[in-house]
């Protein structure tokens, strides 16, 4: 059973984010929870002021608003004044505790965010302490409640796996857990690319398709766009974006966005540039050795694994282009210790699990063994995978050859372009990070499919 003070507690936790600090220590703390009625929660004011004021609709509005997201079976909610308690109080339901009961029924929502990506797994240091401490500031408050910092849009940028996309899920998984009320949306751009001309070629025959992309967007306190270089190229997306962008900021809600290059390096309209250095800009930059330490450090403590310091070393020295490889390269050492049946690797065996590597990227592997893997694990011709086909299985065993070259080979983007028909490189890097979106999303039957085509591959 739900105590009603937990109720208001609840509340109050989302309303804080809708209010300034003051007004909210002033007119919304004080209030206090006395009872039901007629479906409304009954709240005491301590003095006439304070039930003036959080009474506005300005205030009442918002408290009815953070109350029924949470707790549907309430229907408003009356303010009253202390002197005004005890009638109230001869008035109130009987049927207090089994409403109560009822509201506790409600079907707790599924978190979207990935589950480890948390503020507490990021190792901190002076290469991402900024973006950290901003990521924090508007998890806690998000919106434009921070009084004279704005922090709207939070714009983080840097290279690939260093951290962006934890970062993004660290805030959602933190308002996701403090401001149940708040309803985010995460989104990686490419997604809402697509989106975008699935609605477009939808338009001549359903007119609402447009709409629904539009409040699918708008519809939100939170909108986070993770990797907004994929708006580059796309006229028509960043124009709808644009609109959406300066609706949701009117409101106060707040913006995240996240890319691979500063705001003014990316290929966009001026307009919307300038809208995304209006807020905080920080970047996340790669780990010096003492923060790869921590890091590997940390992941084999969520593995469970020991691993002796000379290895943690060897890998923290030895992997410096991102955080993600150096993931990787651990998990390699470990697997390979696994299959060798030792329990703690050895610095011979890390050694010896990444020079495995190494050698099979250098010699036996080349694109074409890959693409004929693809091929004949898809049934599909070799012309038509480098070609322009766009049918949906073509394109999709397409944007898995390009991501397997990718992976297993180190091939600059532009020559993987070549190899598929001469493609522009953001095709490649829009490919790659659709698929490695899917496998993180847990796309199974992907993961197998790749998995499957490996061994194809190293069995040739
Ligand atoms: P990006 O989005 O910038 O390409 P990700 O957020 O996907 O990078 O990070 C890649 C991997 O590295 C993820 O598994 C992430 O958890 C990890 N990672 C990156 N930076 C850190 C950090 N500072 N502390 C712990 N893990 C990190
Ligand atoms: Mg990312």
């Amino acid at each position: 059973m739900i105590e009603l003070q937990k109720v208001w507690k609840n509340t109050l936790e989302g309303l804080s984010a809708n209010v300034s600090a003051v007004n909210f220590g002033l007119w919304l703390e004080p209030l206090e929870p006395l009872g039901v009625k007629n479906g409304a929660l009954v709240l005491v004011a301590p003095t006439a002021n304070v039930k003036k004021t959080a009474s506005k609709p300005s205030y009442s509005q918002k408290i009815k608003e953070s109350l029924v997201a949470r707790y549907p079976t309430f229907s408003d909610v009356i303010i009253i004044e202390k002197d005004e308690s005890d009638s109230y109080i001869s008035e109130m339901e009987e049927t207090l505790d089994g409403q109560l009961v009822v509201m506790s029924d409600k079907k707790e929502k599924t978190c979207p965010f990935i589950e480890k990506y948390t503020f507490q797994n990021f190792v901190v240091g002076d290469s991402n302490k900024l973006a950290f401490h901003a990521a924090e500031t508007v998890a806690k408050k998000p919106g434009s409640s921070n009084g004279v910092l704005n922090f709207n849009p939070l714009f983080i940028y840097g290279g690939v796996g260093l951290g962006k996309t934890h970062l993004l899920h660290s805030i959602g998984n933190y308002i996701f857990k403090n401001y149940p009320s708040l309803k985010i949306e995460y989104v990686q751009t490419s997604n809402m690319v697509n989106d975008y001309f699935t609605a477009l070629n939808a338009y001549s025959s359903n007119k609402d398709a447009m709409l629904k992309f539009n409040e699918k967007y708008r519809n939100v306190d939170v909108l986070m766009m993770d990797d907004v270089q994929f708006l580059v190229g796309k006229t028509g997306v960043q124009e709808q974006f644009f609109h959406i962008f300066n609706d949701l900021y009117g409101m106060g809600k707040q913006i995240i966005l996240s890319s691979d290059r500063p705001p003014k390096e990316i290929d966009l309209h001026e307009r919307l540039i300038s809208r995304f250095q209006g807020g905080i800009l920080v970047e996340v930059g790669m780990p010096n050795l003492d923060m790869r330490i921590a890091i590997v450090r940390r992941k084999m403590g969520a593995e469970g694994v020991a691993v002796n310091d000379d290895v943690v070393f060897y890998l923290a020295e030895k992997i410096d282009s991102n955080v993600r490889e150096l993931e990787g390269a651990l998990s390699k050492v470990i697997l390979y210790a696994q299959l060798l049946n030792q329990s703690s690797p050895t610095l011979e065996l890390a050694k010896e699990a990444l020079k495995i590597d190494e050698n099979n990227r250098a010699e036996d592997i080349d694109s074409n063994s890959i693409i004929n893997a693809v091929c004949s694990y898809y049934g599909l011709n070799k012309g038509d995978l480098l070609g322009k086909k766009k049918t949906k299985a073509i394109a999709d065993a397409r944007m898995v050859a390009i991501y397997i070259v990718n992976d297993m080979l180190s091939l600059p983007l532009e020559t993987i372009g070549q190899i598929f028909g001469g493609r522009h490189h953001s095709t490649i890097i829009y490919a790659r990070d659709t698929v490695m979106e899917k496998l993180k999303e847990g796309n199974k039957k992907l993961e197998r499919d790749i998995n499957d085509i490996k061994s194809l591959i190293s069995g040739n």
